[in-house]
């Protein structure tokens, strides 16, 4: 693979500039077309200028191969193609307040949740940071957004891959996608949701970037969150407890929870009073989401009776909670769904 353009930060991409010889404007021109999701023969520069790029940079790091709308909700599921062919995917989804788009950090992912298909081909490869920014800027490009009028207001790292996992990358991505003068995505309107690894949250909590900081709980126990989540033998639940609270301190941001739903796993009610008992006075939410059940595992979503008998318990004590839609069920809308059933219909296209 040739080296991605849009890895580099604007000033950065003026030395690129300056190194090739040419005048400095020219980097803004080029900064501002990628912004706006253009490939490289798209730039509005000079051609010899245009060649010299293409020679040692990748023309579409991120390819929008095909796109699935919901007929449930209109949300849109992307499948992206990257320039060494492997695929990854995306989510849009259409809210009253704006779109917020999903994006995914790694190709599939090692963390190893029984409940996801992420993690089903385990992982494959981190991301780059202009990996991750161009499946924004090609969606916000493809939606018919500009700079000034953006289609994608509001992105989530909840696609496949876990974020810390791939720590330096995506801390580029947040300070090139927040920066000014470019997509501008403040951090107040970008969560990111890790499986809890408790070192590189604090490292996180002092960057800087204070976004919505999520954490997948889906257990009140360290055994039984152990059951579904690997990672809980590395780190126990009241040491994630603690990074939260030192996020908290150190940016002034509350913390978020999300809580799948499984039949039979963590759904009860008595479940819910655990979870009502950790988290009780903490600057926390919890987002509860019936699972998305996939295919190669066994497990099965709590039903919906269920899944707001448990909100209510939450509500009961106090405890700001939200039982959220799933969106894009009719189009594998959880992580890695789309990927992995695609992989499998056209196998012999990306092997
Ligand atoms: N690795 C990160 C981010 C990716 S997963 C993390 O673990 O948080 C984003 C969210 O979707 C997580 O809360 C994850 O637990 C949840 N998730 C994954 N598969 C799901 C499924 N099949 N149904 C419902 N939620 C799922």
């Amino acid at each position: 693979m040739k080296e991605i353009l849009q890895d580099f930060s604007r000033g950065e991409l003026s030395g690129v500039v300056e190194r090739l010889g040419e005048k400095k404007f020219r980097a803004e021109q080029i900064y501002i077309g990628l912004m706006q999701g253009k490939k490289i023969s798209g730039l509005n520069v000079p051609s010899a200028l245009r060649a010299a790029l293409s020679e040692r940079f990748e023309e579409e790091p991120v390819r929008i191969e095909k796109t699935f709308v919901s007929k449930e909700d209109g949300t849109k599921k992307y499948l992206f193609r990257l320039s060494d062919g492997n695929l990854v995917e995306g989510v849009l989804m259409k809210y009253k307040y704006g779109n917020t788009q999903c994006v995914s950090t790694q190709v599939g992912c090692r963390m190893g949740c029984k409940f996801c298909a992420s993690t089903l081909g385990g992982k494959i490869r981190d991301l780059t940071a202009g990996e991750i920014l161009c499946q924004i800027l090609a969606v916000n490009r493809s939606e018919g957004g500009s700079l000034k009028e953006r289609a994608v207001t509001n992105v989530v790292l909840m696609g496949s891959g876990e974020p810390f996992d791939n720590y330096e990358n995506v801390v580029r991505f947040l300070r090139n996608v927040t920066a000014e003068g470019g997509i501008a995505i403040g951090a107040r309107n970008i969560s990111l949701s890790t499986c809890g690894l408790v070192p590189e949250m604090r490292k996180f909590a002092q960057e800087g970037i204070p976004l919505n900081l999520t954490v997948s709980l889906h257990a009140t126990t360290d055994e039984e969150r152990a059951r579904t989540m690997p990672i809980a033998k590395r780190y126990r639940i009241c040491e994630i407890l603690d990074a939260c609270a030192y996020y908290f301190e150190q940016t002034g941001r509350r913390y978020i929870f999300e809580y799948t739903l499984i039949s039979g796993e963590n759904a009860d009610e008595a479940h819910a009073e655990a979870l009502a008992g950790l988290l009780k006075g903490k600057p926390c939410h919890v987002n509860l989401i019936r699972l998305n059940a996939v295919k190669e595992r066994s497990l099965r979503a709590a039903d919906e009776r269920d899944a707001r008998k448990f909100l209510q318990v939450l509500e009961r004590q106090g405890i700001s909670a939200t039982l959220r839609r799933s969106m894009g069920s009719d189009i594998g809308g959880a992580c890695g769904q789309l990927r992995a059933s695609y992989m499998e219909s056209c196998a012999d296209d990306v092997e």
